[in-house]
């Protein structure tokens, strides 16, 4: 199998290829940010990649508000197929009607995830991975060092076995490869709820932090919004809430559509690696805890699994080195903010209205405090009321 040209930019790094691993059978369950770009990335390199997913329609249904930032570029071309919108402005709120605005250095895209999906997977498909949709993984056993894989066609109920050298779970956050080969842990959840609606917006992203989890506004057009809300206890309680604030008290009536879905707790301990089985993106809780993003930390964890592959590095260390401290220190912020009270939120964005804070966070990408925690620690004292939070 030979990688073709596609004409979408190559990954930021060239790998050095493995003659002797380029003819092993790579399964790739999910076809969702994780699996889509592994497989890319593999095919690519002359892997025979095959990817199973369940959905008849790659990225259909979306469940995501599809927020990034500008270093997500570095990763996947740019293109206005998969592109909704790009905001240079942000305001984060606090529970005292209070806010700071942040006008970043670089816009962030909002997404159509699903074009963005079909987009990764025609790279894939490009490159030599074949796709098989509408069927559903089901178990694996090992003998050999060879896995077979049982998979369930869901139109006709049919099941068949398949045989793998390596088989990758990339199936979100609920990964059924991860709970059959001990690598599921003991994550926990947040449960996500958005609408498209409608309502006149000033095209700048509105994000609200509070003792109920995260809530937002992300205008997809000049009257077109992604309203929605990810906690951990009841949330369609706080989206009905939210909604009620946000667009009054006939809400339903702007409501287009709807979309729910589980996003992991980012879980330190969780081993991503048991023999030839791997898992990456959500399935392996690969999410920045302060604001439930995953699309771009699920295309570098591809990038490492498909570098250690082909390379035949250790797996856990390679993705570790690309996404761990900044993951973990997302982990820590959100663990000191799930103990603030109302004031605590209000005394945070006290703090980043101070104009020299408030330039960290314009100047740096948010995916990667390990950037800028000294530096904002550093000049601003006040910060360290909070190390309290995490010491509880
Ligand atoms: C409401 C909401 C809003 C979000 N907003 C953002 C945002 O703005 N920015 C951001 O970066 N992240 C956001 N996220 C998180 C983001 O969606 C995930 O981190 C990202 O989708 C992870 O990609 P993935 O490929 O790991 O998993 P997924 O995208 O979940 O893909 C997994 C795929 O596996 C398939 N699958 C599952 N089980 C099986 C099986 N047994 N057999 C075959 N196929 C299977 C599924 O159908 C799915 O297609 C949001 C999440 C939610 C819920």
């Amino acid at each position: 199998m030979h990688a073709r040209n596609n004409g979408c930019t190559p990954p930021a790094k060239t790998f050095k290829a493995n003659k002797q691993t380029q003819k092993e059978m790579i399964t790739i369950i999910g076809a969702g940010a994780a699996g889509n770009y592994s497989a890319y990335l593999l095919a690519r390199q002359g892997f025979d990649v095959q990817v199973i997913e369940a959905n008849e329609t790659i990225g259909i249904p979306i469940a995501c508000t599809g927020i990034l930032t500008s270093h997500f570029d570095t990763l996947v071309e740019p293109r206005k197929e998969f592109i909704a919108n790009e905001i240079d402005t942000a305001r984060i709120h606090s529970p005292n009607n209070q806010h700071v605005t942040v006008r970043f250095k670089h816009p962030n895209k909002i997404m159509r995830r699903d074009i963005l999906d079909q987009n990764d997977a025609k790279m894939a498909k490009q490159a030599g991975a074949e796709y098989r949709l509408g069927e559903i993984y089901l178990e694996n056993r090992e003998n050999d060092g060879k896995h077979t894989v049982r998979i369930k066609k869901l139109k006709t109920e049919e099941e068949y076995e398949t045989q793998t050298e390596i088989l990758i779970g990339a199936d979100g956050p609920a990964s059924r490869v991860a709970k059959n080969n001990g690598l599921f842990g003991n994550r926990k959840f947040y449960y996500g709820l958005q609408a498209t609606a409608t309502m006149d917006n000033n095209n700048a992203i509105d994000f609200y932090p509070s003792q109920e989890g995260i809530a937002w506004v992300v205008p997809e057009s000049k009257n077109r919004v992604r309203i929605g809300i990810a906690g951990m206890t009841e949330p369609h309680k706080y989206f009905d809430k939210f909604c009620t604030k946000i667009l009054g008290e006939n809400y339903k009536e702007k409501l287009l559509a709807k979309q729910a879905g589980p996003i992991p707790l980012y879980e330190p301990g969780v081993k991503t690696q048991k023999g030839n089985v791997y898992t990456v993106g959500d399935a392996a809780t690969m999410v920045k805890a302060t604001t439930l993003g995953g699309i771009m930390q699920s295309h570098i964890a591809g990038k490492a699994l498909a570098k250690s592959l082909i390379e035949r590095k250790n797996y856990e260390k390679e993705w570790r080195k690309e996404l761990g401290r900044d993951l973990w220190m997302h982990l820590m912020m959100r663990k000191a903010m799930d103990r603030f009270e109302e004031k605590d939120y209000n005394r945070l964005i006290a703090i980043f209205q101070k104009e020299k804070n408030r330039k960290i966070l314009e100047e740096y990408d948010r995916d990667f405090p390990t950037k800028y925690m000294t530096k904002l620690l550093m000049q601003e004292p006040g910060l360290l009321y909070f190390a309290k939070f995490l010491l509880q």
